[in-house]
């Protein structure tokens, strides 16, 4: 049986329905870390670890969730005037429907599924394909058309909102609006896009470090609020009007930086650089100048370690290892930090050595046995045969 054809059977067992089946996608982020909520710019791909869900509808306004990852279950009405955060996994699900439903959907109760390949908390987002995919499935069983970009949207307010993490939009964005072969570079002011090749030359490689450090959500938030400290205490002093750090250049910023305590200072270094070296990294591959954005994607690893402060050893070690490899153009942390996973751009034909290489030194360093796996581009969320 696939993977599909179990998840529906196990449906079936639990509820006694026939379901209808979605997907939606976890994402590995080129370069532009922690940029999307500054304005700026991020160059995402989704790939093949997602999450699915079989469900089908309700005529009440229950909705009755399991996930097969955990073993857990949970329940909520829509109807219920007041929903409050439970402070757990329910808090994704229940965001989302909530936010469905104040936006005007007219969704119903459902019966839920949940099973998910995306590893939790390892830097892929999973609570972004979980909220993309609850999201998509719920309009989808009330009959309703789905806009990606709308339902991106929505999921971000429900992890802002309700969950409590103040991501940006970059993962529930990729989640719904992925394209096979290609990373998006995203605007994140105007979400316009732009479909960046990947050249056959290489691939995509995601190194999950195995580690997760705690309070990564609390250090999140507090990197958000020293950019938003950083553009209260330039705004007064530029000519120009600048509402988020996507307005800095990395020149005013060093014209400024008298402004700045020390460490916002390098926040917001990190910040201007970044999203300098994402439209840099686009115009490289762009020209299929491979060396060029591995240089950039080398250089945001610096910015994220010194400047921003969110890798950590076990990280910074992975990144250590794969440079030295043969056939690797660029190494850096993706996704939210404090552990999590690495990306490389790497050779097509050096990628298996790399691949055994990498796991053994990084073993060898600390003891932990990292996943290491080279992905390619998928398509964002949607339906699937069940
Ligand atoms: P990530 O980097 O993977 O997005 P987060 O901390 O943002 O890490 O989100 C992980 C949380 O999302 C989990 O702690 C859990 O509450 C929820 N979650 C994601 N996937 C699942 C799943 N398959 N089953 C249950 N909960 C999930
Ligand atoms: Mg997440």
């Amino acid at each position: 049986m696939s993977g599909t054809e179990e998840l529906s059977a196990a449906f079936r067992g639990r509820f006694g329905t026939e379901p209808a089946c979605y997907r939606a996608p976890g994402r590995v982020n080129l370069i532009g870390e922690h940029t999307d909520y500054n304005d700026g710019f991020v160059m995402p791909a989704a790939i093949e670890y997602e999450a699915r869900v079989a469900a089908a509808p309700r005529r009440d306004t229950r909705v009755r969730l399991v996930s097969r990852n955990t073993g857990d279950s949970t329940e909520f009405d829509l109807a219920d005037p007041d929903p409050r955060p439970r402070k757990d996994w329910s808090d994704y699900a229940r965001g989302t429907a909530l936010m469905l439903e104040r936006a005007g959907y007219a969704i119903s109760g459902a019966d839920i599924m949940l099973d998910s390949s995306v590893p939790i908390g390892s830097g892929l987002s999973s609570s972004a394909a979980f909220e993309v995919v609850i999201g998509y499935a719920l309009l989808s069983l009330a009959g309703i058309a789905v806009d990606t970009v709308e339902l991106a949207k929505l999921g971000q307010k429900a992890e802002n909102e309700f969950v409590g993490m103040r991501c940006g939009i970059m993962d529930q964005f990729i989640s719904a609006n992925g394209a096979v072969g290609h990373a998006l570079m995203i605007d994140c002011r105007s979400l316009e896009t732009r479909k960046v090749p990947i050249d056959s030359r290489a691939r995509i490689v995601v190194a999950n470090s195995m580690v997760h450090h705690a309070h990564a959500g609390g250090e999140y938030n507090k990197r958000r609020v020293s950019c938003e400290q950083g553009v209260a205490l330039l705004a007064p002093a530029l000519e120009t009007d600048i509402k988020a750090l996507r307005d800095v250049t990395p020149e005013m910023l060093e014209a400024h930086k008298a402004l700045l305590p020390e460490e916002t200072y390098r926040r917001c270094r990190h910040i201007v650089t970044e999203n300098v070296r994402v439209l840099n990294a686009a115009e490289a591959l762009a020209k299929g100048n491979l060396g060029a954005f591995g240089a950039l994607m080398d250089a945001s690893h610096l910015s994220m370690r010194d400047d921003y402060e969110i890798s950590c050893a076990e990280i910074d070690r992975l990144v250590e290892i794969a440079r030295v490899q043969p056939g690797v153009f660029g190494s850096r942390m993706t996704g939210g930090g404090f552990g999590g996973s690495t990306v490389s751009l790497v050779a097509a034909e050096a990628v298996e050595d790399f691949t055994s290489a990498t796991r053994d030194a990084y073993f060898a360093a600390t003891g932990h046995r990292a996943e290491v796996f080279a992905c390619s581009p998928q398509a964002g969320v949607g339906p699937l045969a069940c």
